[in-house]
């Protein structure tokens, strides 16, 4: 079972998928989580792009795409082989959403992620960029060059309407403890817990 959780800056990502992957630990059913971009050569690459923006956005997509490769051959893939339930933190929806949102099209960043395995259930994080941005700030955190709300907001319009199979959207306004609970309903119609 493949999980891909997404969303913009400050949607809760990150603290979801740890979530999702303790309480499938704790039903004894074996979880490897990803987050992307990876902490490999390409992805440090794109995350260096992401805080100075130097990179085209055709760069940008030829790095994911070399970053992406590697993390389904190496890690995706011998995962799922395994029977382990894999919990992406972005995968491919987030190509599309911020890339597309520096004007590449959408459809063909898609098309270009057609190797990459297809997530049973997507579940996209939604939030308003003004309230991703105050996360940020609250933790600590400066928002990038890149986070601007202007941009945030594109990128979350074409998070809600890009074709996805198994989407699900969830309201990430709310505590993180009700956007577990939301995710969950979701994760436990696929799988006998
Ligand atoms: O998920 P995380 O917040 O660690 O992502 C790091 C940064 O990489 C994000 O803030 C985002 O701006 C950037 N990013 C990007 N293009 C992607 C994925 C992430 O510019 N496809
Ligand atoms: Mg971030």
């Amino acid at each position: 079972l493949l999980i891909a959780v997404e969303g913009i800056d400050g949607a809760g990502k990150t603290t979801l998928a740890q979530k999702l992957a303790e309480q499938l630990r704790a039903r004894n059913i074996a979880v490897a989580v990803g987050k992307e971009p990876t902490s490999g050569p390409w992805g440090a690459q794109l995350r260096a792009s992401a805080a100075e923006g130097r990179l085209s956005p055709e760069e940008e997509i030829r790095l994911l795409l070399l970053d992406r490769r590697q993390h389904v051959d190496e890690v995706i893939k011998p995962a799922l082989d395994r029977g382990d339930v894999v919990i992406l933190d972005r995968y491919y929806p987030s190509s599309a959403a911020y890339q597309g949102a520096r004007g590449i099209s959408v459809s063909e960043i898609l098309f270009q992620n057609a190797f990459a395995p297809k997530p049973d259930i997507t579940l996209i994080l939604d939030v308003e960029p003004a309230v991703g941005l105050e996360r940020i700030r609250a933790r600590g955190d400066k928002p990038n060059h890149f986070e601007t709300e202007d941009n945030l907001e594109r990128c979350r319009e074409i998070f809600l309407n890009m074709k996805l199979p198994s989407r699900v959207v969830v309201d990430a306004s709310v505590a993180a403890g009700e956007v577990f609970k939301k995710s969950w309903e979701a994760v436990v119609k696929m799988i006998s817990v």
